[in-house]
């Protein structure tokens, strides 16, 4: 696959054209027809104008559209987007976030290779490296999200991958996405990066030093809680050399219908993500400074234990997802912490209780007895998700109509 000429035209831009304009222009020229908004190529395959040149598009001696299990314009317009808006030279699309991590071990890792990967890291993907992937000979070492001699500690001469997530999720545990790429080249190993929490409005992994990041289109790039998606961002090399090659054998593809809307949902990412921010940052001061809220997770806040970290790695912003702790475990022990819970979040009339996030729509959630209530309760204590624990993923719902729809169950609580 590596002697593919790069061939298909590119959108032309003046030098230096920034990110907010890219996000809404890059992808593919316009057909013959001059359509404005980006066209929706629901086809399967794509007609060759002979047999010779069908060939040689087959044997990838010339780049063309030929069957959209691996080749679709739709779809390259959004990995084109997304890959200018990463700051990467490549982009492959899959049709789900863990799509997309599946398709990086299957590039990139063979039995007796060695992973080294966040305890922290969305559950899904703990399954995938723990379970799936183990099953092949490659063995995972989990780690602490955030201390650094762990992730040296765990270093083997067969480690060919670090792997990260950036803030965690409900936590909101932030690493530190340098100081781990060094390391991994240090052992001549790769850093990918799940960057789904932030977007590359927010954070640009492979400025940091990322080889790799990694997306679900699912969450804030879609942003409107429509369909699943998603991504892998990397090097040239990598992508075609490594990852389009498993693409075209194993079909995790991208419809092009749902390109579509994650494509569309690119160009309003940064305006996005900064008004969700903005709401998230101004809901977590509130939250500290209700009587019924032990503690509130968010890296916007001076009292985050990364929170240096997180403004400096993250553009100034915490993202959109808060997480708190209820009171009720001290005095009547996690069966208390978890009726409170239950009747903060059955006291919303206006939030959706759902796990999903990344909408515009609020979303609230019980990750002990929802994302995380497959665990026992002592591997539950041991990350952190507590009965009393709730998490919420701000959209654009005006602020203070969340206030009220929280403080409703708030304060109704008895100590
Ligand atoms: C949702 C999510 C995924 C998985 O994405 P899907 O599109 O649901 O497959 C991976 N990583 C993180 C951090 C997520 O939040």
């Amino acid at each position: 696959m590596s002697d593919a000429k790069k061939t298909l035209p590119r959108v032309e831009f003046p030098p230096g054209t920034r990110l907010d304009t890219l996000a809404v222009r890059e992808g593919l020229p316009r057909s013959p027809w001059g359509e404005n908004a980006e066209a929706l190529f629901l086809t399967s395959s794509f007609v060759q104008p002979d047999a010779a040149s069908a060939a040689a598009r087959f044997a990838n001696e010339e780049e063309a559209f030929v069957y959209s299990r691996f080749t679709n314009p739709t779809v390259m317009m959004f990995e084109r987007r997304l890959a200018a808006l990463e700051g990467a030279e490549a982009c492959i699309a899959a049709a789900s976030g863990m799509g997309a991590i599946l398709l990086l071990g299957m590039a990139l890792l063979k039995a007796g290779d060695h992973v080294i990967c966040s305890r922290s890291v969305f559950g899904s993907t703990i399954m995938l490296f723990g379970r799936e992937f183990a099953k092949f000979g490659v063995e995972t070492s989990f780690v602490s999200q955030t201390d650094l001699g762990e992730w040296r500690a765990a270093l083997r001469p067969n480690t060919r991958l670090l792997f990260a997530e950036s803030p965690t999720n409900p936590l909101t545990e932030v690493c530190d996405i340098r100081a781990l790429a060094d390391l991994a080249h240090g052992a001549g190993a790769l850093l990918a990066v799940d960057n789904c929490f932030c977007s590359p409005a927010l954070q640009q992994p492979i400025a940091l030093g990322a080889d790799l990041v990694v997306h679900s289109g699912t969450k804030y790039l879609d942003g409107q809680g429509r369909v699943i998606a998603g991504a892998v961002c990397g090097s040239e090399a990598l992508i075609n050399e490594k990852f389009v090659p498993v693409m075209r054998s194993a079909g995790i593809s991208l419809s092009p219908f749902n390109a579509w809307v994650v494509l569309k949902g690119l160009e309003t990412l940064s305006i996005r993500m900064a008004a969700q921010g903005e709401r998230a940052r101004a809901l977590a001061h509130w939250l500290e400074q209700q009587a019924m809220v032990e503690r509130v997770y968010y890296p916007g806040l001076p009292s985050h234990p990364q929170h240096a970290l997180a403004m400096a790695q993250q553009s100034g912003n915490g993202g959109a997802v808060v997480s708190f702790v209820v009171r009720g475990e001290a005095e009547g022990g996690p069966e208390q912490a978890r009726r409170h819970a239950f009747h903060v979040i059955d006291s919303t009339r206006i939030l959706s209780i759902t796990a999903n996030l990344g909408d515009t729509k609020t979303t609230i959630t019980h990750p002990a007895s929802t994302s995380h209530g497959r665990l026992t309760e002592p591997q539950r204590q041991a990350a952190g998700i507590t009965q009393g624990l709730i998490r919420v993923a701000v959209g654009l719902d005006d602020l203070h109509d969340l206030q009220a729809d929280l403080a409703r169950g708030l304060d109704t609580l008895s100590r």
